[in-house]
């Protein structure tokens, strides 16, 4: 099996979506807080929603039962890789130990010029001096590992997905509402090549018609009851 998970999954961890009821982007206009175009001209916009809301909300949040289930499932060997879109870490925190990042992660952080890396941390204290905050060993500009919008996913790691999707028997979608691309591309990449296809999520996904499976119910009701019933 192969997991696809997004946003919906660290909601039971108290992370917003972005787009459903209480959904980030209905505070923070998306343009401003994490476009690629605004990040390059005015970097502050980025750095003040890093310090003020993104890094106190990840260093507060811990994996819920829906990750850690996951975790369980890929130990007892049916679970091969997890392929996200979250940015948050919590899946390799749970102990999943496959996970492939589509959208990249908040947890790591970089030169432009120098490529040197950084932690949350490091960063959070920078930006009590100066934001944008610079690297200490060129100046340069940092970044965090993030494909903002407008910008495309790194090629290699959504071929890397493609061909997990592509050669798995089973793949559980997970808390995504399905209608972000490329990457929703990836259940019906498997479902064509001839996958099994199972859907949780709260509400309905355009996907819902094509899967063999929907439950419309919270993860982390869902799966702690497929690891009771895998044992
Ligand atoms: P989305 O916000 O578009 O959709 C979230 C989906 O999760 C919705 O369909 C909702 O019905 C469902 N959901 C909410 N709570 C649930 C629960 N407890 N159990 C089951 N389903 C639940 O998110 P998306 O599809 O991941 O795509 C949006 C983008 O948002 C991605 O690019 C991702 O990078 C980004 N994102 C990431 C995080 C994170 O890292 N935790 C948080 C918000 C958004």
């Amino acid at each position: 099996m192969v997991t696809f998970t997004g946003a919906g999954i660290s909601a039971e961890s108290g992370i917003p979506t972005y787009r459903g009821e209480g959904g980030l982007w209905h505070k923070y206009d998306p343009n401003l807080y994490a476009s690629i175009n605004t990040f390059l001209q005015d970097p502050s916009y980025y750095w003040s929603f890093f310090r003020d809301v993104r890094y106190p909300m990840l260093k507060k949040v811990k994996p819920n039962k829906s990750h850690l289930a996951l975790a369980e499932i890929e130990e007892r060997g049916n679970l091969k890789t997890v392929i996200t879109q979250n940015i948050d870490g919590l899946h390799q925190e749970a102990g999943s130990s496959s996970v492939i990042e589509l959208h990249g992660t908040t947890r790591i952080i970089y030169c432009m010029t120098c490529s040197q890396e950084y932690t949350m941390d490091e960063v959070f204290f920078m930006l009590e001096v100066q934001i944008p905050p610079l690297c200490s060993e060129c100046k340069g500009r940092l970044r965090p590992d993030v494909v903002f919008f407008g910008e495309a996913l790194k090629p290699q790691i959504l071929a890397l997905a493609y061909a997990e999707a592509e050669k798995c028997d089973f793949l559980l979608v997970v808390g995504s509402s399905l209608v972000v691309y490329p990457a929703a591309d990836i259940p019906l990449k498997a479902k064509r090549m001839g996958a099994v296809l199972a859907i949780i999520n709260k509400e309905t996904t355009p996907l819902d018609d094509l899967a063999d499976y929907v439950i419309h119910d919270e993860a982390g009701k869902v799966l702690p009851r497929v690891v009771k019933l895998l044992k």
